[in-house]
């Protein structure tokens, strides 16, 4: 690649990104009562000068305040796989909030039991708890393992992303160990003493970090969504579950991003066994919402312990964490939104989507790869595609990647700013992917020359 040709492509789509959008420009230079200018630090990670800001969102349509409108493709990061403000959900939350009044009263509402058993019905598990976020989620399985197993520590896969976990914040080093992940902000302790680590799709190593018996939990996405797709290989899911039982460690699939494999996410599309099952973004429809579940066995060990208090002060649970408000916005959008029919719908879409990347791609005879989990797609830098965090870490390009966000962005496409990522949602259309498969060429066309 002609890197002077990108830098040069780079700087025109910036300058061309700060003419076309003085009110978020604006915006940004005032904001100085915000730390980084922004309302959470993570929205600096935009590609040019400053974000742009939000004046509208309906269905897989943005709209930005400088009146630009956007085709979609983040989706809030998962947040919004829904699509922006559904109607039923934008309906069920107005009942809950403005008719019958009651966001944070402390007490329970009949919808939750019906979210309960919709998410029995396709993850399996058989009892659940609520929480707002997916981190949250992580935090309190963690927690119930290491008090269900008595051990100390949590094992996760290299390149991971779990939240705001701080068990999770370790990777594989050079020497095949386990070490903090570089940039990780005030680590409580050394990771190591809290943490194991193994590469994803590596059983051997897997094998290795169990033997020594400390591990309370595994805590895993069935495939890694975070350092772009990696899939499992044929045998690895089935050889982690094995491990696992014999180590007597449990399995905690985090399904917030994988939930794009279908409407029970990886977890009844490969059935798998996991012990506790985390979730969280999507299933509030836009309203903040988190759910882990948890077997009937392990339910009832956990509240047969007297000695852990589950109902005060022991470390488990939020005060808004299932309240009205979030639980009627999830129920309306399992039950009316992301249906097993909406799922389907999105996966032939992105399938279209794969299909049109890896054409202009092939075409061009560059040495990328796309890989599809359902609603999900995401290319990387690298061919084959990457089979562990580590590797997929290491094909990252940031200035490629910026220039292909901000050449979409200027055309009115939008990729989620941490990947190259696109979600699909019940709104999205034929027409959507294919105007993306157009700019995406486009983009590939002039960096060629
Ligand atoms: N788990 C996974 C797999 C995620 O991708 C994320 C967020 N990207 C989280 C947990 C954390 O979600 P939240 O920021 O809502 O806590």
């Amino acid at each position: 690649m002609d890197r002077s040709r990108l830098r040069e492509l780079l700087a025109r789509e910036s300058a061309d990104a700060e003419r076309r959008n003085p009110r978020s420009r604006a915006a940004y230079a005032r904001a100085d009562h915000l730390f980084g200018r922004v309302p959470m630090t993570w929205m600096n990670k935009t590609a040019g000068a400053f974000p742009r800001y939000l004046a509208a969102a309906r269905g897989a349509r943005v709209t930005d305040v400088d009146g630009h409108e956007y085709i979609d493709f983040c989706l809030g990061d998962t947040g919004a796989m829904a699509g922006h403000s559904p109607d039923a959900v934008a309906a069920a939350v107005h009942t809950r909030f403005a008719e019958l009044g009651g966001a944070t009263a402390m007490l329970p509402t009949e919808d939750a039991e019906w979210v309960g058993a919709e998410l029995t019905r396709r993850f399996g598990l058989a009892r659940w708890s609520f929480s707002l976020t997916a981190t949250d989620a992580n935090r309190w399985a963690i927690r119930l393992a290491r008090a269900v197993t008595d051990r100390p520590k949590i094992l996760v896969n290299s390149y991971c992303y779990h939240g705001s976990v701080d068990e999770s914040l370790i990777v594989v080093g050079p020497d095949g160990h386990g070490t903090a992940r570089p940039g990780n902000v005030g680590a409580p302790c050394d990771v190591t003493l809290t943490s194991r680590v193994a590469e994803f799709n590596d059983l051997d190593q897997l094998e290795r970090e169990l033997s020594h018996g400390d591990v309370a939990a595994v805590l895993m996405e069935p495939a890694l969504t975070n350092i772009g797709i990696v899939l499992p290989e044929p045998g690895y899911l089935a050889g982690v579950r094995e491990l696992t039982r014999r180590s007597g460690a449990l399995l905690i699939n985090d399904e917030t991003h994988t939930f794009s494999a279908g409407p029970g996410g990886c977890t009844a599309a490969w059935d798998l066994e996991p012990d506790m099952l985390t979730i969280g973004k999507a299933i509030g429809g836009g309203i903040p919402a988190g759910a882990y579940g948890l077997s009937a066995e392990l339910a009832e060990l956990l509240l047969g312990r007297d000695d852990l208090d589950l109902v005060d002060m022991g470390g488990v649970g939020g005060t808004l964490a299932g309240n009205a408000l979030s639980v009627a916005a999830t129920r309306a959008t399992l039950e009316h939104v992301l249906t097993d029919e909406a799922f389907a719908g999105m996966a032939k879409l992105s399938e279209r989507f794969e299909a049109g990347v890896r054409a202009c791609v092939e075409r061009r005879k560059l040495p990328w790869s796309v890989s599809r989990l359902g609603a999900r797609t995401e290319y990387r830098f690298a061919d084959p595609a990457p089979r562990t965090g580590t590797r997929s870490a290491a094909a990252a390009d940031a200035e490629l990647e910026d220039y292909l966000h901000l050449y979409l962005a200027n055309r009115g496409v939008l990729l989620t700013p941490f990947h190259n990522m696109a979600l699909m949602c019940p709104a999205t259309t034929e027409r959507d992917v294919d105007t993306h498969t157009e700019v995406f060429d486009a983009a590939l066309a002039e960096l060629a020359g």
